[in-house]
């Protein structure tokens, strides 16, 4: 099989698979493993099949028990969904059921194991939202994600807030954003708007290939190593871990060690 993607995630497995099975049913032997050529330079994984291609067939009945009207497919709204032709049906029938998955970001992991304490709509994982008491000398800000809360919000329509929100002050602000292509595995621009008694200065970093995203991490080290007391702000973890997979191959780790 060939795709265009770098990495094989479980669905082209599990597609392969069912290819497999496709073929043991013709030529009655199963095979036990299969090759999936990725991205431009059609890198070769082989994948290994279950034992007698069970993943396979399981997957091939439930379809076909759909296809017979025997069994319907569940409901679950997932990042795909803003693309997809079905979206208000789907978002539609979502409400109606009260379905945990209308809480953005929940996975189906997460759905299942919530099902398997009983909680399988936003009105009962609602109900379960206790705020957790601050102990006396606790002084470090959460930042667990709570769907219970989530949900609370969804079923009485309003916003609510953990705490009041404390964004640090500071002379030199420095804003980061990096962008990366998943398929081709790396960062091909970093942007960057800093404050400082000057005003305000932006920059933005780009990388062709990547053969120049270490030029680009260099420059952006070079940006913040300029001010002595920078407060560095990004949005969620995704810089973090960049910065922390360039300081590796940093020459040298100290401004890196700085920025983190
Ligand atoms: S809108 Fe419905 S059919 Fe389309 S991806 Fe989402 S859940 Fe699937």
């Amino acid at each position: 099989m060939f795709s265009g993607t770098r990495q094989i995630r479980k669905p082209q497995r599990l597609l392969l698979e069912v290819m497999g099975l496709c073929l043991s049913r013709i030529q009655g032997i199963a095979p036990s493993a299969g090759i999936i050529y990725c991205g431009l330079e059609c890198a070769a994984t082989t994948v290994r099949f279950t034992s007698n291609l069970r993943a396979a067939e399981e997957l091939v009945d439930e379809v076909t028990r759909m296809q017979q009207g025997d069994a319907s497919p569940k409901l679950l709204l997932n990042p795909h969904c803003p693309a997809c032709e079905f979206r208000r049906q789907c978002h539609a029938q979502a409400v109606k059921e009260d379905t945990l998955s209308l809480l953005r970001g929940l996975k189906e992991k997460e759905v299942k194991r919530y099902g398997r304490k009983g909680l399988f709509t936003l009105t009962q994982l609602a109900h379960t939202f206790r705020p957790r008491r601050k102990g006396r000398r606790s002084n470090r800000r959460s930042s667990h994600r709570y769907h219970a809360l989530q949900a609370l919000a969804i079923r009485d329509k309003r916003v609510y807030v953990m705490g009041a929100p404390e964004v640090p002050n500071g002379a030199v602000r420095i804003y980061l954003d990096v962008e990366s292509n998943p398929d081709e595995g790396f960062v091909y621009l970093v942007g960057m708007i800093v404050y400082d008694s000057c005003g305000e200065t932006r920059y933005s970093f780009w990388a062709d290939s990547k053969d120049q995203e270490r030029e680009i991490f260099d420059q952006m080290v070079a940006v913040v190593a300029r001010y002595e007391d920078a407060l560095v702000f990004c949005y969620g973890g995704y810089e973090r871990s960049f910065v922390k997979r360039m300081r590796r191959q940093a020459a040298r780790k100290r401004p890196v060690a700085k920025l983190l």
